[in-house]
């Protein structure tokens, strides 16, 4: 099963992802997270990419498009993939249509999260990001998946990992940026999402509101992927 994901930055893709990718055991492939860990790595990548991701911009297309279909190819994407932050502009969208159908690599869902502005950036200040593994959301907000304290720290729930804040969470012009860049229905991330929703084809779109509880918004999810 491959599957694109969309919502903007606070709508709880990440959560809604891990969860998915845990339950039909497929790739979860964040372009954020890759991103995030060639910086940590100290990586070429890495430093290329730091200045725009500080900004809040995107990562500019000739860095991007190539990294995100390069990591299609690797042999975990065979049993299926869910694509995260990738395509985040029009031109990544046409690109990988033009790339999958070349490959002759059939997307099965485009599951679009909807939440207006106002209330994802009020969510973004509260995730706190696992050290040890980007699948394991936490958010200071939110009961389903809130830290644990150990020795009067804050943790992750899953695994007792130390947990970090992002720079770009913590920004409100980054925040802002990013969101223009989401709710651009010209050449951003909604012209993105009305493409797929336009190609037609056997790709079924899901949109589902992003403002219910968690584990809402996952049975609205799972009852439509079949
Ligand atoms: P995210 O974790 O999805 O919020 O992504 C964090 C940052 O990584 C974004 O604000 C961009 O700077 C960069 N980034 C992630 N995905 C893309 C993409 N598809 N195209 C360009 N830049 C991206």
């Amino acid at each position: 099963m491959n599957i694109l994901i969309f919502g903007p930055n606070g709508s709880g893709k990440g959560t809604q992802g891990a969860i998915i990718q845990d339950k039909y055991n497929i790739a979860h492939i964040e372009s954020g997270a890759i991103f995030r860990q060639n910086i940590g790595g100290g990586t070429e990548l890495g430093k290329k990419a730091k200045e725009y991701i500080d900004r809040g911009d995107l990562v500019p297309d000739d860095i991007t498009i190539p990294m995100i279909l390069d990591r299609l190819k690797e042999d975990d994407c065979k049993k299926g993939w869910l694509l995260d932050g990738f395509p985040r502009n029009k031109v990544q969208a046409e690109t990988l249509a033009k790339a999958l159908s070349d490959e002759n690599i059939k997307l099965d869902y485009v599951i679009e999260i909807v939440l207006p502005r106002d209330v994802a950036k009020i969510r973004i200040t509260g995730r706190r990001l696992c050290e040890n593994d980007n699948n394991h959301p936490n958010h200071i907000a939110f009961d389903a998946i809130k830290p644990v304290e150990k020795d009067g720290e804050l943790v992750c729930r899953v695994c007792g990992g130390k947990l970090s804040v992002r720079a770009d969470d913590q920004d409100d012009e980054a925040i802002d940026k990013r969101h223009d860049i989401y709710y651009d229905e010209n050449t951003g991330t909604m012209a993105a999402v009305n493409y797929f929703k336009g190609l037609g084809g056997d790709t079924r779109v899901i949109s589902v509101d992003g403002s219910p509880s968690i584990g809402e918004v996952t049975d609205a999810i799972l009852k439509e992927l079949k």
